[in-house]
């Protein structure tokens, strides 16, 4: 089974390469993620965010738009490796052309400035998935983790009470309808719940892990894991240190591809075998990390073989449970 990964931030990277005058490529980088290292590892598909800062970015929307720009003008230079996808089919014919598949996704619902038109713009650019919120409030709903207000902005306490917003329930029907996939990483408890409440199809937690193993809020606890599974999601296992282990302060942090594999052992006991997938959140993480790139994908391949799971769970983890929800949603 070739390898999904349900999120990474490069866009974002290539953003920042062209706004300070450096040469933009997907092709081949410096950054976690390019095209030659994914080819060479054995990558099927790849969801690629349009990620927004409220903080940082003047123009959220502008910002979406351009980084919508750079992966138009990318998958353009390099579609003798990629080609991004708008239906399931479209995956299915980019792997009979030996090409590799292209998501794109919108990282933090602030980006369609609580407009369903624009929501429907980026639709017809290719969007397929959004993430409802990064860590601000929005138009949508809540964060677990709001940068914009200190009181809540405790990483390892859960939002139970501010979920989703009227705006935000009208969105989701509207992005069934759409055919776009819900994506509730860094949404609140809350949120989460009212998003359980009031979708009908699968929905996906792209990149989070198991709060029992790591206690970290943006990681899901095991009712969710339960409630995602029910619904025939799939939750994308996220690398980054913080979402794997409960670090001591000032203890260096180190993502580890044994602690990934117990995470999705956790999610595989809790959820069963159709529910893990992967969400690396390369480019969007820092610190030191055993899988320091793409190229690195075996390791984690190797670990799963190593941990005994059977070649049919393997492949579902690495691939095979995304392939199977954006089957059931595009
Ligand atoms: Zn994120």
């Amino acid at each position: 089974m070739k390898i999904y990964d349900m999120h990474c931030d490069v866009l974002c990277k290539l953003r920042k390469d062209e706004k300070e005058g450096r040469g933009v490529s997907l092709r081949q980088n410096e950054h976690h993620i390019d095209l030659l290292r994914m080819k060479q590892a054995g990558y099927g598909l790849q969801c690629f965010a349009a990620f927004v800062n409220q903080g940082e970015d003047k123009d959220v929307a502008q910002s979406a738009l351009e980084q919508i720009d750079i992966f138009h003008r990318q998958m353009e230079e390099n579609q003798d490796l990629i080609a991004p996808i708008y239906c399931y089919e479209d995956i299915r014919r980019n792997d009979k052309q030996e090409k590799m598949s292209a998501l794109l996704t919108i990282e933090g619902g602030e980006a369609c400035g609580g407009s369903l038109a624009m929501l429907r713009n980026y639709y017809r650019m290719g969007v397929r998935l959004m993430t409802l919120t990064w860590n601000y409030e929005n138009e949508l709903g809540f964060p677990n983790i709001n940068m914009g207000d200190e009181s809540c902005s405790n990483p390892f306490f859960a939002d139970t009470k501010n979920g989703l917003k009227e705006n935000g329930i009208v969105f989701l029907e509207e992005m069934e309808c759409l055919g776009m996939a819900v994506d509730v990483s860094h949404l609140s408890d809350a949120g989460f719940y009212d998003v359980a409440a009031h979708t009908k199809k699968p929905f996906l937690a792209t990149h989070s892990n198991a709060r029992e193993e790591a206690s970290f809020v943006r990681n899901l606890t095991d009712d969710m894991i339960r409630v995602i599974a029910e619904r025939g999601g799939v939750i994308g296992i996220n690398y980054c240190a913080d979402f794997l282990w409960n670090f001591a302060p000032g203890e260096k942090t180190v993502s580890r591809v044994e602690d990934m594999v117990r995470h999705i052992r956790h999610m595989v006991n809790v959820g069963g075998v159709e529910i893990v997938g992967l969400g690396s959140d390369f480019d969007g993480i820092g610190g030191e990390l055993e899988i320091s790139d793409c190229g690195k994908m075996y390791l984690l391949a190797d670990a799963l073989k190593n941990a005994g799971f059977p070649s049919s769970v393997q492949d579902k983890i690495l691939g095979g449970n995304v392939d199977r929800v954006l089957r059931d949603l595009l």
